[in-house]
């Protein structure tokens, strides 16, 4: 593995591009810079200017669905083995690259690499597996009655839009345009405005790798203008939409005049409930890793840690000795294990939780502390003597923090749980069979893992209930999202027509 002057070297030399000619999107196979002139890419590393970026508008918008409708008939009629050839094609692309992805998403978005060099990979192989997915998207079911013969079809549904957030956005994007591609629509990217690299990326791999112009175009900028204008757009038939809760409704009111069907992947605020039979190594390093890999930057991370009373205080010592431990630095140091947050804004709505938890009075036992202020660094910080009335327990922070809150009672632990308005995932670690199944069915989540942490297979269903989501990713429920079901009955004879109008 190269060290951190390797990593550093290679990052100037991939970085040189993007300083000289910027980030332009990309509609139709073509560059073009964003209507609204530029913003900048702040590195949270050291705070400097990364390039300029295309700031797209609602013109900008309007030239790519127009490109992504073009582009539909061709793309939806390609023989399915030749879209799965160019998925695989685009698969390889990706994994000549991954350092390259890699380095730039650390420095865009302060990600250790440690963690990125696996997500370019991941980003591959979501393009590899539904690219094995392609030939049997459109197949559908036979249901006969007695007088007609009923079949089923899936079709694409059209020019998609895709709007995603900053946290790991390379392995995100691909997680959504590979499913849009495998179907058969044709996509607009909207990247989120603090990690627009990798996505730049993306779309030059995809054609490299000989995907037709205006199949994937990009369009950067804002998510209340660019964004917005992607969800108001008329010939954009669905948005596939990865952030915060709060936008995710924003997204439903702007497409309800175009009558837009929504899946939504949001935010959350997952419990890890460890009881008193658990194998509590195996609980403290899930745990651990849960909340303080990907600087606590992931949806899925288990912010909240319900602990039984009984086991609370080896487990939380054991706990403030780790995190203490943890090596905050560069990202680019394969040693690091936390780096600095994504951007400014999220820095001060992260710090500004250490206050808040003093506040309501929880504990703070580790961190609570910004470090220095060349970058947006944080010490990876746990507040116990929390209890779930405080912010810190119902609000979703989204950086290396964790609230630690006691409970006595497995009926009091699943009270706990529940009792936010999020359900996207759950980690439960007991001995108890019978337990883990009651408990199971009771949790309120979309995706639950038992004595483990969150080990993601493509096959299975990915997203959250109430405000964590709607719809699910993963398998064959991306197509249900990204396809029309159509049924069509065949008459099998001669069977009776009621008349009307007859004397
Ligand atoms: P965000 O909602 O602020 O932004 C996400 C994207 O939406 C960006 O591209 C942004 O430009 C765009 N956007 C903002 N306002 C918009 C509008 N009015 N119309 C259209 N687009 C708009 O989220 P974020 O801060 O970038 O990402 C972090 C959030 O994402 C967290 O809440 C996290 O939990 C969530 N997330 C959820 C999942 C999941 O699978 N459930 C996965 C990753 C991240």
């Amino acid at each position: 593995m190269s060290g951190l002057d390797d990593n550093l070297k290679s990052l100037s030399g991939y970085l040189k591009r993007f300083e000289q000619s910027g980030i332009l999107n990309r509609i139709a196979g073509q560059d073009h810079k964003g209507s609204a002139g530029v913003f900048q890419s702040i590195s949270p590393v050291d705070k400097s200017v990364i390039c300029d970026v295309a700031q797209g508008t609602a013109d900008d918008i309007d030239a790519a669905a127009q490109a992504a409708k073009e582009a539909f008939a061709q793309w939806r009629d390609l023989p399915a083995v030749e879209r799965r050839k160019l998925m695989i094609k685009i698969a390889e692309g990706i994994e000549a690259r991954a350092d390259e992805i890699a380095l730039c998403e650390c420095w865009d978005t302060g990600q250790a690499y440690k963690f990125m060099s696996k997500a370019a990979l991941r980003g591959a192989e979501n393009f590899r597996y539904f690219a094995d997915q392609v030939v049997q998207a459109r197949d559908g079911k036979h249901l006969k009655s007695p007088t007609l013969m009923n079949i089923t079809t899936r079709v694409p549904i059209g020019p998609v839009g895709v709007i995603t957030p900053w946290n790991t956005p390379f392995m995100l994007s691909t997680w959504k345009i590979a499913p849009a591609l495998a179907s058969g629509c044709t996509v607009v990217h909207k990247p989120a405005e603090a990690s627009p690299l990798t996505a730049r990326l993306l779309v030059e791999i995809a054609e490299e790798a000989g995907l037709p112009a205006g199949v994937l175009n990009t369009v950067n900028g804002f998510g209340e203008e660019a964004g917005k204008a992607l969800c108001e757009h008329p010939l954009i038939k669905a948005i596939a939409f990865v952030g915060e809760s709060r936008t995710g409704s924003l997204i439903a009111k702007q497409g309800a005049d175009t009558l837009k069907r929504n899946h939504f992947e949001l935010g959350g605020k997952n419990p890890v409930i460890v009881f008193d039979d658990a194998d509590l190594d195996r609980a403290l390093d899930a745990v651990i890793f849960m909340i303080y890999s990907i600087n606590g930057e992931r949806c899925t991370s288990s912010s909240r840690l319900l602990v039984h009373e009984a086991i609370r205080d080896t487990f939380e010592a054991q706990l403030v000795e780790r995190v203490n431990n943890i090596k905050v630095g560069h990202p680019l140091d394969p040693k690091t294990e936390v780096g600095p947050l994504v951007s400014k804004e999220h820095f001060d709505k992260v710090t500004s939780y250490f206050q808040i938890a003093s506040d309501e009075g929880a504990t703070i036992a580790a961190g609570g502390e910004a470090i220095g202020d060349t970058g947006y660094f944080v010490k990876p910080t746990l507040f116990t003597g929390a209890n779930n009335g405080m912010r810190i327990a119902q609000e979703e922070i989204f950086g290396p923090v964790l609230t630690s809150i006691p409970f006595t009672t497995e009926e009091e632990a699943l009270q706990l749980a529940n009792d936010v308005p999020y359900g996207l995932t759950g980690y439960v670690w007991t001995n108890d069979l019978t337990r883990a199944i009651r408990f199971t069915d009771q949790l309120e989540a979309g995706m639950i893992w038992v004595n483990s942490e969150n080990v993601r297979h493509l096959p299975t269903p990915f997203g959250g209930v109430k405000a964590s989501g709607i719809g699910r990713d993963g398998g064959d429920w991306s197509f249900e999202f990204y396809m029309e079901q159509k049924h069509i009955g065949f008459a099998t004879g001669q069977h009776k027509i009621t008349r009307l109008g007859v004397q």
